[in-house]
């Protein structure tokens, strides 16, 4: 069966799942979503044997269905290699009752490596089945995490080339290196003076430029998007909640065909769409908790069918999640809205419009796979502190988010639950040693690394050992209102 990608907010052409990857965006502003969602044509207990790349194969293959069996495996194996320090890819470990998913074994050490090591195949596979002779310019704003992972994805990818915004004063020391340090002659990496809403909508300007585009394309350039609501990255998401599912049948914790919880730390809303594309696929899955920080709007729309992004930002020990505008809640909307494109542009152009939407009590009605949960900051540290006193497992401040969740609301259940661990403890050092015990914070950041290994036993990753001595390749600084002046100095295009 062939599945075609349609936009959220109209009932335009069809395209291919090639050419939704090129595109990114729908050009009506929508989002691209399948036609239908497949059903996996590979028994549950099957799952148990499969290796992480057979499970990727046995999901992509389905949702990416013009592509060849060749195509994807070059695109799979490619990705899911030796770049990831563990064998399994994703392991699942057992702690205190659930089970952790740990999705940061790749390059960068947080779970946007998972489809961004990937998204590169794609995108150049994607490029030749289509005749696209244009080099392939990826524009990313970032406030962190995305920003490293693409460029580590990209990074001499022969067709392709990377320009990362992020807000100069607006990331971590440690993200900030990481991104600085980048090799590869096709990435850059260009500082704004402004904030990450500043960098977004400068990237935004240029993808919507019509005249820089015919610039772009006389020179042999196009640009494209690495950001979280290509489908390109979706689909591969899907994949590690078919897999943990698998891996919890090998490990003989649940029978075949059990249903199992998921809980998510949530901010932009792609990971735990693909456990519900996954539940939808025929994973037995129970319920999705949607876990969210002090940044709660996920939790109180599940609540009271609002949506309402008019509150204060609050920035929080789990940066990756502070986010009032979660931009894929629009496909799980359409779906729920009966695939009414109209229904959900009226609601889309509210948020844009007036800051909220609502949406009808039968909408509300097909939300009963989800439960929205969240954690303070203060209830976040402690549960940090709680697992690693009970039983000296070290987890991140997004994990502790969801982890929380699960210790309040998902527990009770008695039903085995996944909780998905979306970045290594080593990506926010202090957070973490600050939660275990106030006496590390006045380590610098390197000690606390070393601190961190001490307490925990595991092994400093590589993404953080390359940073402590790497030499900045990138230095380029701009104005905000200079985004697209130093693009074309950076691809040689007239000013
Ligand atoms: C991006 C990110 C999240 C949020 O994931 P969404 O798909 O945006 O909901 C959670 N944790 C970490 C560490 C992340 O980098």
């Amino acid at each position: 069966m062939s599945i075609m990608y349609k936009s959220t907010r109209s009932n335009g052409d069809k395209v291919t799942a090639s050419q939704a990857i090129l595109k990114g965006l729908a050009e009506d502003g929508g989002l691209f979503v399948p036609d239908s969602i497949p059903a996996l044509d590979v028994e549950l207990e099957t799952l148990a044997g499969l290796t992480y790349q057979e499970t990727a194969y046995e999901v992509m293959k389905l949702f990416l269905s013009d592509f060849t069996k060749d195509e994807l495996m070059y695109c799979i194996n490619g990705a899911y290699d030796d770049k990831f320090d563990t064998k399994t890819i994703a392991p699942l470990v057992k702690k205190d009752g659930a089970y952790y998913l740990e999705l940061f074994h790749g390059k960068t050490i947080a779970f946007k490596d998972m489809a961004l090591s990937i998204l590169p195949y794609l995108m150049t596979t994607s490029a030749k089945k289509n005749g696209v002779k244009n080099e392939i310019v990826i524009l990313t704003a970032t406030s962190g995490d995305t920003g490293k992972a693409a460029l580590a994805g990209f990074a001499d990818v022969p067709g392709t080339s990377i320009i990362v915004f992020y807000p100069k004063n607006g990331v971590s020391p440690i993200q900030e290196k990481q991104m600085v340090t980048q090799k590869g002659d096709n990435t850059h990496v260009v500082g704004i003076t402004g904030n990450f809403d500043d960098a977004q909508t400068g990237v935004k300007m240029m993808f919507n430029s019509k005249e820089l585009a015919e610039q772009m394309d006389a020179a042999g350039y196009q640009f494209s998007s690495a950001n979280s609501i290509n489908i390109g990255r979706l689909v591969p998401q899907i994949v590690y909640y078919v897999y943990s599912y698998g891996q919890l049948l090998a490990q003989k914790e649940i029978t075949c065909g059990e249903k199992i919880n998921v809980v998510v730390p949530t901010g932009n809303f792609g990971n735990i769409l693909a456990a519900y594309y996954a539940k939808n696929m025929g994973i037995p899955i129970e319920t999705l908790y949607c876990a969210s920080n002090e940044n709660k709007v996920l939790f109180d729309f599940f609540k009271t069918g609002t949506y309402d992004r008019k509150r204060e930002f609050i920035l929080t020990t789990s940066p990756s999640m502070d986010i009032l505008i979660s931009s894929n809640l629009e496909r799980l909307i359409y779906r729920i809205a009966g695939e009414d494109a109209a229904k959900t542009k009226e609601l889309m152009d509210a948020l844009t419009n007036e800051g909220e939407y609502t949406i009808t009590p039968e909408m509300q009605k097909c939300l009963e796979d989800f439960v929205g949960g969240y954690a303070s900051e203060e209830e976040t540290h402690a549960t940090i502190k709680n697992m690693y006193d009970k039983t000296g497992y070290v987890m991140d401040t997004h994990t502790a988010v969801a982890s929380h969740v699960y210790e309040a609301a998902a527990k009770a259940t008695g039903v085995k639950t996944v909780v998905a661990s979306t970045a290594s403890p080593y990506k926010f050092t202090r957070s973490v040693m600050n939660s275990i015990d106030t006496k590390y914070d006045s380590m610098t950041d390197f000690e606390l690394v070393d601190k961190l290994t001490e307490i925990s036993g595991v092994k400093v990753p590589e993404a953080i050992e390359e940073i402590r001595s790497a030499e900045v390749l990138h230095d380029i600084i701009c104005d905000k209102t200079e985004m697209e002046k130093t693009v074309k100095s950076i691809l040689g295009l007239e000013a």
